[in-house]
């Protein structure tokens, strides 16, 4: 049977069929979609959500070392957090067949940076695996399992956007029960002691040259000959790009196994083509070892390294054609930045916060990001997960040391605390830092689309749990119980008074913003706190004053054409425009 599916969700359908039982990972676009197509399976395999890419990827290799065919999922910035126990599982090699999925987001569609996570495998020494559509995406979830048991090693199973995203048609299979494999106790092989680990080194290196063999026997490198004028090498989605330009004009050697690279095919390969292009999205990840192979090739001379590929721009960059594309008026085009939602419990706080003067505040990853926009403009940094926390003790010690009088506020979300802001907090209270923290807590995972957390008292797959109290985790961690202010950021009074009250204090302070995520499904914890009315407000034109001031809180509903008004279908009934507007002039209906 076929079905129509994205990479993540045939990832998913792979990981089921090829008899995984252990699934764990932290949200991330482009990512996330895999596990949550994981957990319908329930009966089959276990699937879960972990504070942070770093724990699934060590739960994931617990789950290996007992024998289990396991998978941890991340986006390519999730990597970086997991490096760590990554390159040294390296070393060790698995048990049950291991996959690190990196989905990478070239053109940072909803990420920092964009990196190209293929210099992973090499620098960790672990075998890697680029599907370029669906179907393989599926199947060569299997194939990746079978090689990282066959070979000792994880493997990295590397996609981008466009695999994670787009939809092709997948043949569907049977689930392959291959059971647990025995688990014996083996120090030498996994506990990674410098001892231990020089002797793993050297199984490393001989396990490449292996791994280089089979990668240039396998058919997952695939050479289809067409006209030998040009040659072509590339992988995952360039190499649908490149067809869509070339078609049968040129031939191809696709690459499905990137690490180690199939150099002597590309050899083979090389020598038969008059002249020999890399297609590559990103990084010349394939082409610098072409040509410190003496291969010559050219990639990047013609090809950007910056941002998404796609056939125009190859077709441009090599046949110097200019592609049609359908003409339209751009001016008619109205910008649309990314903004908070209206009614999100983030605005009134930032609305707030951003009254203050000699301030920095360092932020974090998330929808609260969007604090940085104008109007709010609530933000200095943005760094990586969990820096709004250590970077703000940082800047506050850097003005303490130097004599400047300017206090630091870290902004964090609470999936984001937990990910990677509470180890922060710690070292707020252990060196006698006095930043602000402020964790804004909405309930959920929101940015990603709503994933639970450790906070929200609910697993992946449905379960009740145990949701971990945050003020009582801050309390834990040595923040005195008078300094932890818990409040509605929807409410302005009580948002100035705290942010006034914990400027003030020497001592660490945290504020807790309390309030779901305008677009969550109440559960019935956050109805018996919160209620669930809906209210909306509206403008009085006779006693609109046109001062905008209302426009300045930056809610997508308010609109201002000579007086204010507010999009009945948008407002949530947040109240924040009413109590910023001086003139009363903004009621609520429906209470
Ligand atoms: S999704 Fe939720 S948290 Fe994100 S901007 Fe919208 S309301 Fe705010
Ligand atoms: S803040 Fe009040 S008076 Fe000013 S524009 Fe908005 S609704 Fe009108």
């Amino acid at each position: 049977m076929k079905e129509f599916l994205t990479g993540n969700e045939a990832i998913a359908r792979g990981a089921y069929e090829a008899g995984v039982t252990f699934v764990s990972a932290y949200p991330g676009t482009p990512s996330t979609e895999i596990l949550e197509n994981i957990a319908p399976y329930k009966e089959h395999v276990y699937a879960e959500w972990a504070p942070n890419e770093k724990v699934a990827l060590e739960a994931a290799i617990g789950a290996s070392i007992a024998g289990a065919r396991a998978l941890a999922a991340m986006k390519h910035v999730g990597v970086n957090v997991a490096a760590d126990p990554l390159f040294t599982y390296a070393y060790t090699g698995v048990n049950g067949g291991l996959i690190l999925v990196s989905a990478d987001d070239p053109g940072m569609h909803s990420s920092q940076n964009e990196q190209d996570n293929r210099y992973y495998a090499k620098f960790s020494k672990v075998a890697m695996i680029e599907p370029s559509d669906s179907q393989e995406a599926k199947d060569f979830v299997k194939i990746a399992l079978e090689i990282s048991e066959k070979y000792d090693t994880p493997v990295l199973f590397r996609v981008t956007t466009r695999i994670c995203h787009s939809k092709t048609l997948v043949e569907l299979g049977e689930r392959e029960e291959v059971g647990i494999k025995p688990y014996k106790k083996d120090i030498s092989k996994y506990v990674a002691t410098p001892a231990n680990g020089r002797v793993l080194h050297v199984k490393v290196e001989e396990r490449l040259k292996q791994l280089e063999k089979f990668s240039n026997e396998t058919e997952l490198n695939k050479i289809e000959w067409n006209d030998k004028k040009i040659g072509i090498v590339t992988s995952g989605i360039a190499y649908q790009y490149a067809k869509e330009v070339f078609g049968d004009t040129a031939s191809y050697l696709k690459l499905g196994f990137t690490h180690p690279l199939p150099m002597k095919k590309i050899e083979e390969f090389a020598n038969e083509v008059e002249v020999l292009y890399v297609i590559e999205e990103l990084e010349p990840y394939i082409e610098e070892q072409m040509k410190a192979a003496g291969i010559k090739c050219i990639g990047k001379e013609l090809i950007p390294r910056i941002g998404e590929l796609n056939p125009d721009i190859i077709a441009k960059a090599i046949l110097k054609e200019e592609r049609q594309t359908i003409q339209y008026d751009e001016a008619k085009i109205v910008g649309r930045p990314p903004t908070l939602c209206a009614g999100c419990p983030h605005r009134g706080f930032f609305y707030m916060l951003a009254k203050k003067k000699n301030i920095m505040i360092t932020g974090d990853i998330g929808c609260y990001t969007l604090g940085s926009a104008e109007p709010l403009s609530a933000m200095d940094t943005c760094i990586c997960m969990g820096a709004s926390v250590s970077a703000g003790h940082g800047a506050q010690k850097a003005f303490e040391f130097n004599g400047i009088d300017k206090k630091v506020v870290g902004v964090i979300g609470d999936s984001t605390f937990f990910h990677s802001g509470v180890t922060g907090l710690m070292d707020i209270v252990y060196n006698k830092g006095n930043a602000v923290t402020v964790i804004l807590d909405n309930r959920i995972t929101g940015m990603t689309g709503h994933q639970e957390n450790p906070g929200t008292g609910y697993t992946l797959q449905g379960d009740k749990t145990h949701a971990i109290n945050i003020p009582l985790l801050c309390e834990a961690v040595g923040i005195k119980k008078e300094n932890i202010y818990i409040i509605n950021p929807l409410d302005l009074d009580a948002c100035k008074k705290t942010i006034d009250e914990a400027l003030d204090k020497t001592e660490p302070v945290v504020i807790i913003t309390e309030w779901p995520c305008v677009l969550k499904k109440p559960s019935p914890e956050d109805i018996e706190k919160f209620g669930n009315k809906r209210t909306i407000c509206k403008v009085d034109e006779e006693k609109c004053k046109a001062c905008r001031i209302c426009t300045k809180t930056g809610c997508p509903a308010i609109s201002f054409d000579e007086k204010a008004s507010i999009n009945e279908d948008m407002c949530v009934g947040c109240d924040v425009c009413l109590q910023a507007c001086p003139f009363d002039a903004i009621e609520k209906v429906g209470e």
